[in-house]
C-alpha cells in the first residue's frame, strides 16, 4: 500500500500539498477517470488533487467488496467487533490529524472537527459492541414447530455522502455496514474526499481485511449514479439532497435495491413566551449557524411567539454580532467560511429573494474582507408562509424568523413544509410541551435543546426528508435482513 501523504500536511505549506487516489482492496490505484482539485474554502486555493474513478474502476471496486464479502460474514460477530474496536482505537490516535484534513477541507472550525474526529472514534466503538448483540427471535408458530429469524448482511453495500460532515456520515453507515458483515463501496463527495481515504487507510491498518471497505472518489452523476445501479450491490445507504435521493430511488428501482436516504430539512425552532428569552436566542443562534449554516437539521425556521419577539430578536441579533466568524484554525473562531464559492452565493441569492418576497434583513449576509467563501450569518424577519425563504432549504448561515399567536398556528407553521427531518420546541408549560411534540412531524425533535444527534438513538426524516433510520440499533436492522426460518418437529 502506498505510504499516506497526510502527515506532510502544514498550513503554510505552498500549493498543492496532498495527492490521493482510489483505496480498492489494499491498492492505492490511480483512479482512470481524470484528477480533481481540492479546495481549502479558508483561502479559495486548492490543497489536495484526488484521482477519481472511472466506471471501470467502480466495477472493480464492486468486484473487490464482492469477492471480500464471504470470508468477512462467516467471521463471528466478537471477531467483527475486535477489528472495529481496534479501528476505532486508531481514529482516536489520528483524531487530530483528521480533525485538521477535515477543518481545512470543509472550513469548519477547528474545535468542531476534533469533536467530530472523536465522534467518528466514538461510532465504530458503538457498533463495534453492538455487533454481538444483534440478533434473532424465536417464535410459537403453532403446537410441535419452532420458528426463529437470524440477521443475515445484505452482501456490497453502497454508500454516497455529501460533503457538510465528510467523516461523520461516512461512518455513521460503514460502521453499522461493517458491525452486520457487509462488505462497503463509499463514494465520498468531490468536495471533500480527504478524510474518508484516510479513514480507509486506518481500517486496513487495524486489520480489516483488504477489499472489506473500498472508498472510490468521483463525480456523483457518474459514479454515484453507477454504484446505485450496480447489479452486485445490495443496498444504497445516501446523504445529500432530497433531489439526488429521488433519482437514486429511481434507479435503484431497477434492481430492487434496498434503499435509505438521509435528505435534506428546513427545520423549525418553535419558540413559545414563556421561557428565558436570552438563553433560548443564543441556542436557537448556535442551532442554525452551526457548521456556517450547513447542515440538514439546521433550525433555519425560527417560529416565536409574538409577545416575546421583540425580545428575543434583540438578544439574537447581539447573539449573532458576537459571533466569531473567520479562519476555521484558529482556536477561537465560531463560524468559518462555507464550502464553496457556489454555496456562498446560492446564501446570498436567496437573501436578495427574500428580500423581494417582502422579509427584512436585519443582520448579516455580508462578505469578509479577505480570501475565502465567508458570510456574515444573515437573520431575516416578517417569515411567512409561502415565501420561498421560509420553504426551501438554503444550506448555508441565513435564518428566517416567523411569528404566531397560538399554539395551533405554530404547530400549523412548523409542519407546513414538505420536509421533516428536525425541530426544536422551547417551553417550561410541560403539557403544551408534550402535545405540540406529539403533534410536530418531524422524525427528530428536541425539546428544550439544540441538540439533534445521539449516538445511541435514532436518525432520520419524515415526508421528503428521507427514508430509514441512522444510528442506534436501528441502523443495524438498515444493514441486515430478517430471514424466517420454520422447524417442523412433530414425529413423521
Ligand atoms: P448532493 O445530493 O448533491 O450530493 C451528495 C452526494 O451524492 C455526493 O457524494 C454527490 O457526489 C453524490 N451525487 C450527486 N449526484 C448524484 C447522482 N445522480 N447519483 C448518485 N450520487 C450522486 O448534496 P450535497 O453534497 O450538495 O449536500 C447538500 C445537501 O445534502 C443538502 O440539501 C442537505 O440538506 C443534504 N444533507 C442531508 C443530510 C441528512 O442527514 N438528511 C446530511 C447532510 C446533507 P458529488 O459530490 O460528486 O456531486
Amino acid at each position: 500500500m502506498a505510504a499516506s501523504l497526510l502527515p506532510t500536511l502544514l498550513r503554510n505549506e505552498q500549493g498543492v500539498d496532498i495527492m490521493e487516489r482510489l483505496l480498492i482492496g489494499d491498492r492505492r490505484p490511480v483512479g482512470r477517470g481524470g484528477v480533481t482539485a481540492v479546495v481549502e474554502p479558508a483561502t479559495a486555493q486548492p490543497f489536495a488533487e484526488v484521482s477519481c474513478a472511472s466506471p471501470a474502476d467502480l466495477d472493480e471496486a464492486v468486484a473487490t467488496a464482492k469477492r471480500a464479502f464471504p470470508e468477512w460474514a462467516a467471521l463471528t460477530a466478537v471477531q467483527r467487533a475486535d477489528l472495529l474496536y481496534r479501528f476505532s482505537d486508531l481514529v482516536r490516535t489520528h483524531a487530530e490529524e483528521l480533525a485538521l484534513l477535515e477543518a481545512r477541507n470543509v472550513g469548519k472550525p477547528i474545535g468542531d472537527a476534533r469533536w467530530e474526529a472523536n465522534h467518528v472514534a466514538e461510532t465504530l466503538r458503538y457498533y463495534a459492541g453492538a455487533a454481538d448483540k444483534f440478533f434473532g427471535h424465536t417464535i410459537e408458530v403453532k403446537k410441535g414447530g419452532l420458528d426463529l429469524t437470524l440477521h443475515v448482511p445484505l452482501g456490497v453495500v453502497g454508500l454516497i455522502v455529501p460533503w457538510n460532515f465528510p467523516m461523520v456520515i461516512a461512518t455513521w453507515k460503514l460502521a453499522p455496514a461493517l458491525a452486520c458483515g457487509n462488505t462497503v463501496v463509499l463514494k465520498p463527495a468531490s468536495l471533500t474526499p480527504l478524510t474518508a481515504l484516510r479513514l480507509g487507510e486506518l481500517a486496513l491498518e487495524a486489520g480489516i481485511p483488504p477489499g472489506v471497505l473500498n472508498i472510490v472518489p468521483g463525480p456523483g452523476a457518474e459514479i454515484g449514479r453507477a454504484l446505485a445501479a450496480h447489479p452486485d450491490v445490495a443496498k444504497i445507504s445516501f446523504t445529500g439532497e432530497t433531489a439526488t435521493g429521488r433519482s437514486i430511488m429511481a434507479t435503484a428501482a431497477q434492481t430492487i435495491k434496498r434503499v435509505g436516504l438521509e435528505l435534506g430539512g428546513k427545520s423549525p425552532n418553535v419558540i413559545f413566551g414563556d421561557v428565558d428569552v436570552e438563553l433560548v436566542a443564543r441556542e436557537a443562534l448556535a442551532s442554525v449557524f452551526a457548521n456556517a449554516g450547513q447542515d440538514c437539521c439546521a433550525r433555519s425556521r425560527i417560529l416565536v411567539e409574538r409577545t416575546v419577539h421583540d425580545r428575543f430578536l434583540d438578544a439574537l441579533v447581539a447573539a449573532a454580532e458576537r459571533l466569531v466568524v473567520g479562519d476555521p484554525l484558529d482556536e477561537r473562531t465560531q463560524m468559518g467560511p462555507l464550502i464553496s464559492a457556489k454555496q456562498r452565493e446560492t446564501s446570498e441569492t436567496y437573501i436578495a429573494i427574500g428580500e423581494q418576497e417582502g422579509a427584512r434583513r436585519i443582520c448579516g449576509g455580508e462578505r469578509l474582507d479577505r480570501p475565502g467563501y465567508f458570510l456574515r450569518p444573515a437573520i431575516l424577519v416578517g417569515g411567512r408562509p409561502g415565501m420561498r425563504v421560509v420553504e426551501e432549504e438554503i444550506f448555508g448561515p441565513v435564518a428566517v424568523v416567523l411569528t404566531f399567536d397560538s399554539e395551533a398556528e405554530a404547530i400549523e407553521l412548523a409542519n407546513a413544509t414538505m420536509y421533516g427531518l428536525s425541530g426544536s420546541l422551547w417551553t417550561n408549560d410541560l403539557k403544551r410541551g408534550l402535545r405540540v411534540a406529539r403533534a410536530l412531524r418531524t422524525g427528530v425533535l428536541s425539546v428544550n435543546s439544540s441538540s439533534s444527534v445521539h449516538l445511541q438513538a435514532p436518525f432520520g426524516g419524515m415526508k421528503q426528508s428521507g427514508l430509514g433510520r441512522e444510528l442506534g440499533m436501528h441502523a443495524m436492522e438498515q444493514y441486515s435482513e430478517v430471514r424466517n426460518i420454520y422447524f417442523e418437529t412433530q414425529a413423521g
